[in-house]
């Protein structure tokens, strides 16, 4: 992919350490003295490279706190000038972007909600035009690589070179484990096509809940993700906003410590990095295949017990033939061979009948 502005490599920015980069702070900035106390928490852990904290907050339903607003920004610039910490918020709007500048803030996000609009990203960008400010573009809330690219493509053109993407989960309608659905592969595909863009992850909101962050934050280690954006608050029960999911900055550390970063830059753990990486895509994809196999059995669940209330039988042979014919021929148009799709696809519908019959000889007790 050729972009207008060449983008840079995060090792280039002035206040990039070392791997991971960790960006930490709370979800909203609430009061001068809470920003203060977690921003002087963290800058004394001396692992954090830039301070976070959100003023303006995109809320699912209204009389929620929505942010402190412009009053936030002075307590920003106080963070930078007491701790030397570099500040960012999320923006949504030309008015955000011109107060942040303002304010002298050294970071800018763009938040899931906003990256899915591209008239709210283009409005931002336009704000942007002929300023040197680091950017971030989360992905949009809907799994879209190519409106999470859009959105960066727009934050460059207007001529930020200093851009990174941040993978934060995606939506869903299923209640999972994790708030937001981490769908790997989209962030795995946004490297793929743009390999010279920093990633970063969001363990926090993909998590929604404290307790899985160090293995997110593994996860994204793992695939050699650039750093980390982490939500920290000096007393999260007490947090306006997000508080499952914040953490102390003495858990911060401890996270930090327990992970286990990839070897050094020398040949032969370069190789041993990039097949870990690669083990690492793989167990993704096997996971998604083994969901996908979960909920494909809940459909012949139903199946079975429609079928049961209109007395059909089980196996219908014609429309099985039917399938694994079409298979065959795709399959072999994605490379996979007849031989593997015909005993993949009968071990499928073996498994499905059987998900079925146990449905059906189930005795219904009234
Ligand atoms: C945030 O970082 O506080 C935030 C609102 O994030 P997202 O846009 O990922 O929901
Ligand atoms: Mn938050």
């Amino acid at each position: 992919m050729v972009f207008d502005s060449k983008i840079q490599p995060i090792s280039t920015w002035e206040c990039f350490k070392q791997r991971p980069f960790i960006i930490a702070g709370p979800c909203s900035a609430e009061t001068e003295e809470q920003v203060l106390q977690t921003a002087k928490q963290l800058v004394s852990t001396g692992k954090v490279d830039l301070f976070r904290a959100g003023i303006w907050k995109p809320r699912t339903r209204p009389d929620s706190f929505e942010g402190v607003g412009k009053q936030g920004l002075k307590w920003l610039k106080q963070v930078k000038q007491e701790t030397g910490l570099p500040v960012g918020t999320e923006v949504a709007s030309e008015k955000h972007v011109y107060e942040s500048l303002k304010h002298g803030l050294d970071m800018l996000w763009i938040g899931a909600r906003t990256s899915a609009n591209p008239f709210a990203v283009q409005e931002i960008a336009n704000a942007l035009e002929g300023v040197d400010v680091i950017v971030l573009v989360k992905n949009p809330i809907n799994p879209d690589v190519d409106l999470w690219i859009g959105a960066i493509e727009r934050i460059n053109k207007a001529g930020i070179t200093r851009i990174g993407a941040v993978h934060r989960g995606f939506s869903s309608y299923e209640k999972t484990r994790y708030r937001n659905q981490p769908q790997w592969q989209m962030a795995i595909e946004l490297r793929a096509r743009i390999p010279e863009i920093p990633i970063l992850t969001d363990p926090s909101h993909i998590a929604g809940d404290a307790n899985y962050i160090q293995e997110i934050s593994q996860k994204a280690i793992d695939l050699n993700f650039d750093g980390l954006m982490i939500e920290s608050h000096i007393c999260p029960s007490k947090a306006w906003s997000d508080a499952k999911q914040q953490i102390t900055p003495n858990d911060l550390v401890r996270l930090l410590k327990h992970l286990k970063l990839r070897a050094a830059d020398i040949e032969v753990s370069d190789f041993l990095d990039f097949l870990r990486e690669l083990r690492n895509k793989i167990d993704i994809y096997d996971e998604q295949m083994l969901d996908l196999f979960e909920q494909r059995m809940k459909i012949s669940e139903t199946i079975g017990k429609c079928k049961k209330e209109n007395n059909i039988t089980i196996l219908q042979s014609i429309r099985f033939d039917r399938i694994l014919r079409k298979a065959i021929i795709k399959g072999e148009k994605k490379g996979l061979s007849a031989e593997f799709i015909d005993k993949l696809f009968k071990a499928i519908h073996q498994e499905s009948m059987d998900h079925q019959k146990k449905v059906m000889n189930q005795i219904v007790h009234t």
